[in-house]
């Protein structure tokens, strides 16, 4: 997944074993690049038969786009492709390459009967906003069956607990300083399973001009989202939920994604503006120590 991952088990080595197996080969099942992923077979052939877990995954992504209306898109890929995000040179397309691509995206270019797939007018599917949430969840399920006392995952962004530390402490994590990301700017604290997905313009960029041009697209304008966020965090029971909703807040805005989250009850979240301002939900405000930041209520 073009990322580093640490994990840290309470248990046998066998589990961490089992979880360093499950992420290859969900890298390889969910990669755009790979070239015998699900993904990259389908986006060549422009039809393909799925695996079950891909073709789940793709329902869970289609069903995230349109309860985000649209600002996750699993099909941004021929956007990432003109940006060079993934392979290629990176560069700012031109004002027509980029409508063209604009042209061909969307859900609506997914027809999916079972596990059954096709991508019409050239849309190309990428889970590169879902992938790591999605397996996160995967380890983190496997690491319960497996009966681990705690395990801490953190896959490139993506901090995924499972249990509690066999000494009862609590779990701390880190939001980064999107300004120094070394740092922290803020830390959670609590206890028990759960995932913390975060989505900034600082993790992936480039600049060219003195201006610097992120991974997270607006797939409104195909140009990197400029919402006046540095980073969104999602805490959520679901990875999948979080890594997606991390992407689609970041795109929306805060006031947008402060709206969405009124309407919604399965996460919360924790806001960096770009000029350093730290917005929490409530239930986010509550596991956050001693940082200056204002709260977001319903
Ligand atoms: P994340 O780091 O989870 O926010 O995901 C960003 C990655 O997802 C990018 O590197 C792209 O591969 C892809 N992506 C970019 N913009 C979007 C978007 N609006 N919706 C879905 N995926 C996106
Ligand atoms: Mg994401």
């Amino acid at each position: 997944m073009d990322t580093l991952m640490h994990v840290k088990i309470w248990g046998s080595a066998d589990a961490a074993d089992a979880v360093e197996q499950e992420l290859f080969r969900l890298d390889k099942l969910l990669s755009v690049t790979g070239e015998s992923s699900d993904v990259f077979l389908l986006n060549r052939g422009r039809r393909a038969q799925l695996s079950d877990e891909a073709a789940e995954l793709l329902r869970s992504a289609i069903a995230l786009s349109r309860r985000t209306d649209g600002a996750f898109d699993p099909t941004v890929y021929p956007l990432v492709q003109l940006w060079g995000f993934t392979e290629g040179t990176q560069r700012v397309p031109a004002q027509d390459e980029l409508q063209a691509a604009l042209d061909n995206i969307g859900i609506e270019n997914i027809e999916q009967d079972g596990n059954a797939v096709t991508l019409k007018n050239g849309a190309q599917l990428d889970f590169g906003g879902i992938a790591k949430g999605y397996a996160a969840e995967k380890c983190a399920a496997l690491l319960q069956t497996a009966g681990v006392e705690a395990a801490l995952l953190s896959l490139g962004g993506n901090v995924q607990t499972v249990g509690t530390k066999p000494d009862g402490s609590q779990w701390a994590v880190g939001i980064a300083d999107p300004a120094q990301p070394a740092q922290a700017i803020a830390t959670l604290r609590f206890t028990g399973s759960l995932a913390l997905v975060t989505s900034g313009g600082y993790q992936r960029y480039f600049e060219e001009d003195g201006v610097r041009y992120h991974h997270i697209l607006d797939p409104e304008t195909g140009m990197p989202a400029q919402s006046g966020l540095a980073s969104v965090t999602v805490l959520a029971e679901s990875g999948t939920l979080a890594d997606a909703l991390s992407t689609a807040l970041f795109v929306m805005g805060l006031d947008a994604a402060a709206q969405f989250w009124r309407s919604s009850d399965d996460f919360e979240a924790i806001f960096i503006t770009d000029d350093g301002q730290i917005f929490a939900t409530q239930g986010a405000a509550v596991l956050l120590g001693d940082c200056e930041f204002q709260e977001i209520s319903r």
